[in-house]
């Protein structure tokens, strides 16, 4: 069988080589982490990102080339794409790692993004303020996860000091207007190179302290809304002739309005309901669709709440789920729930180590169960 390499060995990279694996492929990843999540399922190359020998071997190796993130390094991607196959393309990555290209690209789809500005003095950020309104919220154009990389300005008095703190970063900065959401969703759809594209059902998503705590499915919003969001995620991933899964993150305000908040060109947290919930998990389909296989029906099985689990969620997740002494709190709710391990050494409070997908009859039975085992505190972060 063909050899597919991943650029990055995360939980992510993991998931793909595991789903990919069952479809008859070889997994190579190039990571520097020692036993890295994707380095227990498949071959290792241990070597930095940006390494140009490592990517040359890597090209070697691999027969199709994807990656796990989106901020590779811009001589790697266009090596890779000379010396090897990646279906995806560098320009997927070069739209997706700038928040600015990426609000184009969105808008050049016909669908909408909160109004924004790009930001690159204080002078301009005081008169984007001005312009965009308070709250607001600056964020750098490059390299922000987790809420990392950000600014929601209350007052003008912090533009001074949000400008001087978040241009530190290097990157050019953007303004974008509060949105006071309703709820946040978000669609992964797929597109193959023969032009073949189907979306998962929408996603809503719960956040702590930034970081995804649950994603549950099906979303609490009307048909409407659910179809548009489907539609609009389509409608991005051709109008930017991407090949792979693209995630689209979405605001949904109360008068029914879509807002796209950010892409990201790859499997995606909010999308790992999908690996017992529907008839195929967005990681085969990621792999179907670079290898250029058919895309497979998806079909929603069941409903689903998936829940994080954080360094600090760890222990009480082992003992109470893995090791049997599971439901002494929450056995009298009807979920089953289906624990996915990273296989990561070193828990911190907030990396994510794993999630578990509840299955269950109807979304408020995992919930309940979220609250009930009483697994998920948080620890002020
Ligand atoms: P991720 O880990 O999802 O990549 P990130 O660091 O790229 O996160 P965003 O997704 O841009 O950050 O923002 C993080 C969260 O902050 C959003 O999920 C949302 O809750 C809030 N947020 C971001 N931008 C806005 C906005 N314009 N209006 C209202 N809330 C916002
Ligand atoms: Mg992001
Ligand atoms: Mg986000």
């Amino acid at each position: 069988g063909a050899t597919i390499g991943l650029l990055g060995g995360g939980q992510l990279g993991r998931m793909i080589a595991l789903a990919g694996t069952n479809l008859g492929y070889r997994f190579v990843t190039l990571e520097p982490t020692l036993d890295s999540p994707c380095g227990q399922v498949a071959e290792q190359i241990q070597a930095d990102y940006s390494d140009v020998q490592a990517a040359r071997e890597l090209a070697a190796r691999a027969d199709v080339i994807t990656y796990e993130f989106e901020n590779v390094n811009a001589e790697v991607a266009s090596l890779l794409e000379e010396l090897s196959y990646v279906p995806q393309g560098s320009q997927l990555l070069y739209t997706t790692q700038h928040r600015l290209r990426e609000k184009r690209a969105i808008e050049a789809a016909g669908v909408k993004v909160a109004p924004y500005a790009e930001i690159r003095s204080e002078q301009e950020l005081q008169e984007a303020v001005d312009k965009l309104g308070i709250p607001s919220v600056l964020k750098t154009v490059m390299g922000g996860y987790d809420g990392k990389g950000q600014w929601v300005i209350r007052q003008a008095s912090e533009i001074p000091e949000a400008y001087a703190t978040l241009s530190q970063a290097g990157t050019e900065l953007v303004l974008e207007q509060f949105i006071s959401f309703e709820k946040e969703i978000s669609v992964i759809a797929a597109r193959s190179p023969r032009g073949e594209v189907i979306t998962f059902p929408p996603a809503e998503n719960m956040h702590i302290d930034n970081i995804l705590h649950a994603s549950i499915v099906p979303a609490r919003i009307s048909n409407a809304v659910l179809e548009e969001a489907q539609q609009l995620a389509g409608r991005i991933a051709v109008s930017m002739g991407a090949v792979g899964l693209l995630a689209v993150e979405l605001f949904l305000t109360a008068e029914g309005e879509l807002y796209v908040n950010e892409l990201a060109p790859r499997p995606h947290n909010s999308g790992h309901y999908t690996m017992e919930a529907c008839s195929t998990s967005q990681f085969e389909q990621h792999v179907r669709a670079i290898c250029n296989l058919p895309l497979s029906p998806v079909k929603l099985l069941t409903p689903v709440v998936m829940v994080n689990v954080l360094g600090e969620h760890l222990d009480a997740v082992v003992g109470h789920l893995v090791e049997g002494n599971w439901m002494q709190d929450g056995q009298d709710i009807n979920v089953i729930p289906k624990v996915h391990l990273y296989g990561k050494e070193e828990p911190s409070a907030k990396r994510k180590m794993g999630h578990i997908n509840l299955l269950c009859d109807q979304v408020e039975d995992g919930l309940e169960f979220i609250q009930k085992t009483n697994i998920w505190r948080h620890q002020q972060g």
